[in-house]
Order: structure tokens, then C-alpha cells, then sequence
């Protein structure tokens, strides 16, 4: 099977995030592969273990390819850059739109995403990339199972209270939820294989695509404002021993906290 997997870097859930104006943020310099990405990777890798074939790990980024390393690492075969000076200021419609235009003339049999990004959250690049190559595409499943590559598949999604069962055919495109797998853990040789191997670069002009079509010039939706989360009361500090101290927290907890 020929498998993409589409996979971003965003920041580490301890980086420090502060808002420098109305629409930027202040991203503290530690990221790593978004969480559900690695669950995508992984799912991709299982299926070329059973049936064969290549495991593509993609990215529009133009300046962090660690997510792509970490692809190599876990056992992809290839990763792919596309990057471009031009794709500065894209919404996740133009980084869809991008991704859809490289993948639309390659022999692929499964796209794998993940079921958002845990830094922007918007959850759309998946079902976009799936829409504009005119696929059919499932979010967030927790089972696939593939017999046969040419014949119809099926994927679990968990709802309210239970589980939904779908089939349908490849080419299509899932996103994928915690639950799918267990991402495996890369080998040591693999880390250090993955520090050295060389990402294939591919700009906008090899995608017939140019800055009118992404970036800035193309946005459809637009940052109006970032909001600080509201400051935390400070910490107050019950003095008194036991059991003067537990009377006065459950005291606290019900007449200032009004948690019980
Ligand atoms: C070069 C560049 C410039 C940008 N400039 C701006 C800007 O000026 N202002 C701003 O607000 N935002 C900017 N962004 C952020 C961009 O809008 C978001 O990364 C994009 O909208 C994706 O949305 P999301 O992160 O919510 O992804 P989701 O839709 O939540 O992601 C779901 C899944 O889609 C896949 N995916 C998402 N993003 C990528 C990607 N880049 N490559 C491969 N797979 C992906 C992953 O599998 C991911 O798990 C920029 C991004 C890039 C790459």
C-alpha cells in the first residue's frame, strides 16, 4: 500500500505561550510531533507491515522538519517538505489546499492524518485535503481494519455512548483518534538514522501553485484576536494545624470556592 501521512509540529504542551499582540503569539522554542500525528504514523506503519509498500510522512513547514524526523524514526520510508516563503500567513483552507495539490497526481491508497493539532486545534486540514482530492474521508477513528486493499474497509469512530462502523473503499482519507494504537517508541539506530536523513524539498511552483492561492493574499479565515486566559487569584495559605486547617479548607471550598 502506498500510505501519506500528513504531520505537523507544534509546540510542547510545556512551552510557554504569551500573547505579544492582538494577532501573534509568543511561542516558546520547544516543539515536537503533534500527538495524534504519531498515532497516524503509526497506524501507516502497521499497514505496510501487513501488506507492503511505503510510508510517506508530509509536512508544509518552512522552518521545523523534526516532525518529519520523528516519521523516519518511527520507520517511514520517505519525508517530504514543502516549503515556500510564500505560504507565510496561510489559514489551514491554504496549507489543505497545498497539501491536496501535491498529493493529487500520486499513486497513493491511503491518506492518514491527525484528528487535530494540538497547538491551533482547527481539525480541518484532514476532511479539506480528503474534499479537494474528492475522496472519502472518516474523522477521529479508533479501528480500521483492511482485509484487502481493494476491497471495502472498515473504521470505527467512538460517539455518544457507543461506537459507529463504516465502510468504504481506498483511495480515502482517515484522521485519527486516541484509541487507534499505541505509537511505537523509535530505536535508538533509527533516532540517529532519522538525524542524518535528507527531507525532499518541494516549493509552490512545483505544485502549480502560487502566493495569490495561499498565504496572506488567499486567507479565508482571519486571527481578529488573541485573549490571555484570565490572571489566577494567588494561592491563599491556610496557616492554622490539624484539624483547624481542614475545617477551614472545607470552609473555604464552600463559601468562597462553592465547589461543595
Ligand atoms: C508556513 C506556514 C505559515 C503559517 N502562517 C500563519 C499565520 O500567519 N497566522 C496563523 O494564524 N497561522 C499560520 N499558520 C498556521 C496554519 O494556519 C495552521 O497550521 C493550519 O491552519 C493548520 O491548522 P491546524 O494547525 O489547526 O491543523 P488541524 O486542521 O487541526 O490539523 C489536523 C491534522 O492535519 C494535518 N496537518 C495540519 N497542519 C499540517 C501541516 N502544516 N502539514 C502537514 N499536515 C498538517 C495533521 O495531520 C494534523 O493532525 C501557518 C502555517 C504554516 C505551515
Amino acid at each position: 500500500m502506498d500510505i501519506y501521512v500528513l504531520v505537523k509540529q507544534v509546540p510542547d504542551p510545556e512551552a510557554n505561550v504569551k500573547v505579544k499582540s492582538d494577532v501573534e503569539l509568543e511561542i516558546e522554542n520547544k516543539y515536537f510531533t503533534n500527538f495524534f500525528d504519531e498515532i497516524a504514523i503509526e497506524a501507516g506503519l502497521k499497514l505496510r507491515e501487513k501488506f507492503g509498500g511505503k510510508v510517506t510522512v508530509l509536512t508544509v513547514d518552512n522552518k521545523k522538519v523534526d516532525a518529519l524526523r520523528r516519521g523516519i524514526a518511527m520507520g517511514a520510508d520517505d519525508a517530504i517538505q514543502i516549503t515556500d516563503p510564500a505560504l507565510e500567513g496561510s489559514d489551514p483552507f491554504a496549507i489543505a489546499k497545498t497539501l491536496a495539490a501535491y498529493l493529487k497526481d500520486k499513486p497513493f491508497d491511503l491518506i492518514l492524518a491527525g484528528r487535530q493539532a494540538m497547538d491551533d486545534d482547527a481539525g480541518i486540514v484532514g476532511p479539506g485535503v480528503a474534499e479537494l482530492l474528492g475522496i472519502p474521508h472518516v474523522n477521529m477513528i479508533v479501528g480500521l481494519e483492511i482485509d484487502d486493499p481493494k476491497k471495502e474497509l472498515k473504521v470505527v469512530r467512538e460517539v455518544e455512548g457507543g461506537k459507529e462502523i463504516l465502510s468504504c473503499f481506498l483511495p480515502a482519507l482517515f484522521t485519527c483518534q486516541k484509541g487507534l494504537n499505541n505509537p511505537r517508541i523509535p530505536q535508538v539506530m533509527n533516532v540517529m538514522k532519522a538525524m542524518k536523513a535528507q527531507m525532499k524539498k518541494v516549493d509552490l511552483a512545483a505544485l502549480g501553485l502560487s502566493a495569490v492561492d495561499v498565504g496572506g493574499q488567499a486567507v479565508k479565515i482571519k486571527v481578529q484576536k488573541y485573549l490571555p486566559p484570565p490572571k489566577r487569584p494567588p494561592v491563599k495559605m491556610i496557616k492554622e494545624d490539624f484539624p483547624e486547617n481542614v475545617k477551614q479548607l472545607v470552609k473555604l471550598l464552600k463559601e468562597e470556592a462553592k465547589v461543595i
